[in-house]
């Protein structure tokens, strides 16, 4: 893992090979204070993390939403630290059990260390600016539910470095089993209309230059393909296990986690069976496509 400077004290901490658990955060750093975005799913990540940030008081952190990879170390910020959230994501991790043990959908199972639930003590249902010393860090949420139903990104405009949390992906299969997979979609649009420099994605490799568009249309094409993948199962009344077996992943196939193919197929299900979607039973699938526990490194 690696703290990359973006731009003079814009920075991105990239944990590679960002697959499940392993995820990028950043920081905001203004003369007074930082900002910081998401923390790790272990202690032990999230102390490395802050760890190599410059010497400033956290005066701030957001979480993008409410997966513990993004959240869980939130408990190692400074207690005066404002942490600000929307309020869908506050009430996903308030009522999240993964954090008081991680089921063994994943191995090895993971340990998260000394953690504890640290809940957003500001929140909002729209879009919030910070002003970090001269900067400004504009909150913004996109306006319905995507990779989560409280989603938030972290843009600057005039630096257009954009911390875009899991609406974006870069490199590895998307993941939007608790969120829309059409709302994911709309949002890459909304991300794309800001016209980012940089793009720091909630996974895999910071993005630059044609990167950027490259990945955005990656992630249409996949939505799109997983919409398809979906409508043709349900017209043949296939489970979303069996439209996944018999999907062609096609392009996507050398893409690390594949087996979210069939969490975001149980979510288009659910959506259009208009109930909820039962999560253990989306991920028993999910291993059972793949044959065993999915793989972690975290
Ligand atoms: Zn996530």
């Amino acid at each position: 893992m690696s703290l990359e400077e973006l731009k003079p004290g814009i920075y991105a901490w990239v944990q590679p090979d960002g697959t499940w658990w392993l995820n990028n955060a950043g920081a905001v750093a203004g003369d007074d204070g930082m900002l910081v975005v998401d923390t790790c799913a272990t202690a032990a990540r999230t102390m490395r993390f802050l760890d190599a940030l410059p010497e400033r008081p956290i005066r701030w952190a957001v979480n993008t939403h409410q997966h513990g990879d993004h959240t869980y170390g939130n408990s190692l910020l400074p207690v005066t630290t404002v942490l600000i959230g929307h309020e869908r994501m506050r009430e996903g991790l308030r009522v999240d059990p993964i954090i008081d043990g991680c089921p063994p959908f994943w191995q090895p199972v993971p340990d998260w260390g000394p953690v504890s639930r640290r809940l957003p003590d500001l929140t909002v249902t729209s879009d919030l600016t910070v002003h970090v010393g001269g900067r400004r860090v504009e909150v913004r949420h996109p306006g319905r539910t995507a990779h989560t139903p409280g989603d938030l990104i972290a843009w600057l405009p005039e630096e257009r470095v954009l911390f875009a949390g899991d609406l974006v992906f870069a490199g590895l299969t998307p993941l939007v089993f608790m969120g829309s997979v059409t709302g994911a979609l709309d949002a890459i649009d909304w991300l794309a209309a800001l016209d980012p420099e940089v793009l720091v994605p909630g996974h895999g490799p910071v993005q630059t230059g044609d990167g950027i568009a490259r990945v955005f249309d990656d992630h249409r094409r996949y939505y799109r393909h997983v919409l398809s993948v979906a409508a043709a199962g349900m017209v043949d009344g296939l489970t979303p296990l069996a439209a996944a077996r018999r999907a062609d992943l096609g392009e996507f196939a050398g893409w690390a986690d594949a087996e979210r193919l069939v969490l975001n197929l149980h979510r288009v299900y659910a959506d259009s069976e208009g109930r909820d979607l039962d999560l253990v039973a989306a991920l028993a699938d999910a291993t059972a496509w793949l044959g065993g526990p999915m793989r972690t490194a975290v």
